[in-house]
């Protein structure tokens, strides 16, 4: 091929045909382009934020520990009746360090407080906590006892609060699902 086939004018030219149809092909659209403007980061932090929330939501990682009788249903919680399983809810670690869902069931004596604040603090953020049974809500049959509280919530925050004396094992799966649902948003059954 010759030169001139090359010179810049033709290409410019080729540019500006380029554009024209590009033009009148945007100007035969007769439905306009759904389009939005807005930072990439912007959009990088939304997806992220989401993808944490989700994570967070499905990888609950309960505390193994009991107060009084209520722990009792706690264990019913792990047997294959319940099957907690299903949803990852028996991931219940042996030390407060890798655990996030603290399940607060018994009455709490005034006597526990410590170590229950201890273990608390122990716990990375963000943390949750359940109040499971009567006792751990509002002090329960003993709530004019002089050394158990009227309700974890005294102490610490609460998130969830199960009511029952004491409550069966399906309301703790229940109450994990509400504390999904504050983390993360709806949560299939
Ligand atoms: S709520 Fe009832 S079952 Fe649970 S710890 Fe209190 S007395 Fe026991």
């Amino acid at each position: 091929m010759d030169e001139e086939y090359y010179s810049s004018e033709r290409f410019l030219n080729a540019k500006k045909e380029m554009d024209k149809l590009v033009e009148e092909s945007l100007k035969s659209r007769e439905q306009k382009q759904n389009v939005f403007f807005t930072k990439l980061s912007d959009v990088t932090k939304a997806m992220s934020e989401g993808l944490i929330n989700w994570s967070r939501m499905n990888s609950l990682w309960p505390l193994q520990f009991g107060l009084a009788c209520c722990a009792m249903e706690l264990m019913d919680f792990g047997t294959s009746r319940v099957d907690a399983e299903r949803k990852g809810y028996l991931l219940f670690r042996g030390t407060p360090r890798q655990c996030d869902v603290m399940i607060v069931a018994g009455w709490v004596t005034k006597a526990v407080i410590p170590e229950i604040k201890r273990m608390y603090e122990q716990m990375p953020s963000p943390k949750y906590v359940i109040a499971y049974g009567e006792c751990a809500t509002c002090g329960g049959p003993w709530f004019e006892s002089y050394n158990i509280i009227k309700g974890i919530d005294q102490v610490l925050p609460v998130d969830i609060f199960v009511a029952g004396c004491p409550p069966r094992p399906e309301n703790l799966f229940g109450a994990l699902m509400k504390l999904q649902e504050k983390i993360g948003g709806k949560v299939e059954d």
